[in-house]
């Protein structure tokens, strides 16, 4: 028995290369043992392996079985057997890679020249949370200069607990009310160890081919394009014991992707159809991909076009080539949102299908905005990755940010330009005064932890602190630099200061730096804003003497915060109406807790013009005074995004105390006059938290007298 699994295993892998003469050693994982951390003078940080591990790729071949079960297995079960390689940066005299709710574990391992290494007995690191297997080679060490490869045969779980992460279950109805199953995967940020053992962090990017074994009666979609047609496949080498002549299922083989992540490792199987995006708006073969219902109804038309027509706009906007071959997205019901997969993009359905007839515009600009910003991660996060899960920023912030972008080209009617202070700005100024906040560069090691990161700071804040950037270096130069960081570390990974590097390289060819204020650069400017936790309060009140004072500190209630920013003040005045770009008028310096600007006392002053720097601004009552005054005598004065952020700050400012809630009431009043979508979607917010506030007194005061007339 234990030979013939042998044979199979052999014979599965000799289409790819010749067959490995050795005998793999097989384990069961339940019976693994959890032993402390190998005897080496290298030891993995917590939660992370040490830059010891070069994978290169990964030929993976799984059979996924979901409710039908064949002899001698399991439904809902997913069987792998993989072949990894790699090299190791030192010598050492152990593997750890990542391993986590897999069993019948097997490893073999080999030289590329096809020599045994003979290995231990793999066990889990005493630390669980790590999901680390260590496998200690018998003798001698892992050598430089090596290619090695490390065969991995596993079982894992078709999850239908509910989850959706890892390869899960998900199913859907059709329109004659039938229940149809089909399977999934969402390996960010760390569940592709749920399938198969690998080297599962971002930066240890790898080529990964596939080949999958599945029932006939569905179709299977991958990263890569599939090779040629379905093959029926009755040998089923992955099977310990095959029914002879078992029909039905068949294999399909997939192209390798580029270098990649092992995050954005997918598959998806189902009773899948497609539409193909018109003709001429990419020159790669992009698809939807969902019920035959949907696709027929034209669900997917919308989605597909404008897909296509964002996969042409960013290869443009950062002189980039999308080096799939093919760009599928596919529609499933169960699935929290999105996964940006190289190739292979998932969406929750409703957040992918549209009709017409059916569908609201809200529900429109719900698509075109998740859909620009899937299409913007293959620049960002998946041409460059964040090294580790603290710089997720890079990842979500761009994607966040360039969604805007990408909406207002394709979809101009929605105004995403505009609308990105509602969407993003607001709420993440509000949640980086909350008590959840966290610096942009995050601490995450554990998988809890990263888990937590993917938060309102890292995509909204994130996005908006993209936008401040983009005001002080303006759009050109901002570009510029963006076009410099993905070409130099394209297919690589990279860390903020990457990024930082490429945007002051190009401020300083565009003389930009010339504006920064004195003995700063881009990192000093931007360490401000990603190292430290909330943002600034920039005050300006009249000095009476010509002049205007303007002091920052950390907005909070909690004072005494010694924290200090690099504050782009851009300026407004009753003479001088805004310029059309937001570089600076002056910056407040991380060391300067106030400066004083000239300004004729008696006419209004307006600072953070459109929005651009990532503060609230307070008033003395004075200016506030001023600033009403003007805008019940012509609003359009003021530019509107200022307005929306004005009523925005003074909302908050009165929840946090600073100012009277009569005050932010007061800045309504001229209302009659005003018109702009972002300034009414202020207003609407805070009137219904208003609302909501006092109808809970009320309910308050009800159950008190309920509870009063009760004691009598
Ligand atoms: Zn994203």
């Amino acid at each position: 028995m234990e030979t013939f699994v042998i044979t199979l295993i052999l014979a599965g892998i000799s289409y790819a290369h010749p067959p490995l003469q050795f005998e793999p050693v097989k384990w069961r994982s339940e019976n693994l043992s959890v032993l402390p951390v190998p005897n080496s003078e290298i030891i993995e940080p917590l939660c992370q392996l040490n830059d010891t591990w070069i994978p290169s790729s990964y030929h993976v071949q799984i059979r996924v079985i979901l409710d039908n079960a064949i002899s001698g297995e399991q439904p809902f079960t997913a069987r792998s057997l993989v072949e990894i390689s790699f090299r190791v940066a030192q010598p050492i005299n152990h593997i750890t890679l990542h391993a986590n709710l897999l069993t019948e574990l097997t490893f073999t391992l080999t030289t590329d020249a096809g020599v045994v290494i003979p290995l231990g007995q793999p066990y889990f690191d005493p630390n669980l949370e790590t999901h680390f297997l260590h496998i200690p080679l018998q003798r001698g060490n892992l050598e430089v200069g090596v290619v090695y490869r490390l065969e991995a045969a596993s079982l894992a779980t078709v999850f239908r607990d509910g989850r959706t992460s890892g390869l899960y279950l998900s199913r859907y109805f059709t329109e004659s009310g039938e229940i149809k199953l089909s399977a999934a995967t969402q390996m960010e940020a760390f569940h592709l160890r749920q399938l198969f053992p690998c080297f599962d962090e971002p930066a240890l990017k790898a080529v990964f081919t596939l080949e999958l074994f599945y029932e006939e009666n569905y179709k299977a979609l991958a990263n890569g394009e599939e090779i040629g047609a379905p093959v029926d496949d009755n040998s089923l080498y992955l099977i310990p014991s095959p029914e002879p002549g078992l029909n039905g299922w068949v294999r399909s083989k997939f192209m390798s992707t580029v270098s990649m992540p092992t995050y954005l490792f997918a598959f998806t199987i189902a009773e899948f159809d497609f539409i193909e995006a018109d003709a001429g708006l990419f020159h790669k073969q992009v698809r939807v991909w969902s019920t035959p219902d949907h696709i027929r109804n034209g669900y997917g038309n919308y989605s597909v076009n404008i897909t296509a027509k964002l996969l042409d706009f960013f290869d443009d906007f950062f002189n980039t080539t999308y080096p799939m071959t093919k760009m599928d997205s596919a529609a499933i019901t169960d699935k929290s949102s999105a996964m940006e997969n190289y190739g292979l993009i998932l969406y929750r359905t409703d957040l992918l299908m549209y009709s017409p007839r059916l569908s609201t515009e809200a529900y429109k600009n719900a698509i075109a905005s998740i859909v620009s910003h899937e299409v913007a991660h293959q620049n960002f996060g998946n041409l460059v990755t964040c090294e580790w899960w603290s710089e997720i920023w890079l990842n979500e912030g761009f994607a966040t940010y360039l969604s805007y972008i990408g909406v207002d080209e394709v979809a101009p009617e929605f105004r995403h330009g505009e609308w990105q202070i509602n969407d993003a700005m607001q709420p993440a100024l509000a949640y980086d005064a909350g008590p959840s906040t966290h610096p942009l560069r995050n601490d995450a090691i554990t998988p809890a932890e990263i888990d937590r990161y993917f938060s309102t700071i890292t995509y909204e804040k994130g996005s908006s602190i993209n936008r401040m950037i983009e005001g002080f270096l303006t759009k050109e130069t901002f570009q510029k630099g963006l076009i410099l960081y993905l070409d130099a570390r394209k297919f690589m990974s990279a860390v903020q200061e990457d990024l930082f590097f490429y945007l002051q390289q190009a401020a300083v060819e565009d003389r930009r730096d010339l504006t920064f204020p004195p003995g700063a650069d881009v990192k000093r400017i931007l360490d401000t804003w990603t190292l430290q936790v909330g943002h600034p309060l920039v005050r300006v009140s009249d000095t009476m003497n010509g002049a205007v004072l303007i002091s920052q500190e950390r907005y909070s209630n909690l004072p005494g915060s010694p924290d200090l920013w690099y504050v782009p003040i851009t300026v407004a005045k009753q003479d001088s109406p805004p310029l059309d770009n937001h570089i600076p008028s002056f910056w407040l310096s991380n060391n300067q807790t106030n400066t004083t600007y000239e300004h004729e006392t008696g006419k209004w002053i307006v600072l953070n013009i459109d929005a651009t720097g990532f503060y609230r601004v307070l008033y003395d009552a004075h200016f506030t005074s001023l600033i009403l005054q003007q805008l019940k005598l012509n609003a359009s004065k003021i530019p509107a995004l200022s307005r929306s952020q004005l009523l925005d700050d003074y909302f908050h400012l009165a929840y946090k105390g600073y100012v009277h809630l009569e005050t932010a009431l007061d800045l309504t009043t001229y209302l009659s006059q005003e018109d702009h979508f972002t300034v009414l979607e202020v207003v609407f917010n805070q009137f219904r938290k208003l609302y909501n506030f006092i109808e809970m007194e009320d309910k308050h005061v009800d159950r008190r007298q309920t509870f009063e007339n009760e004691q009598d």
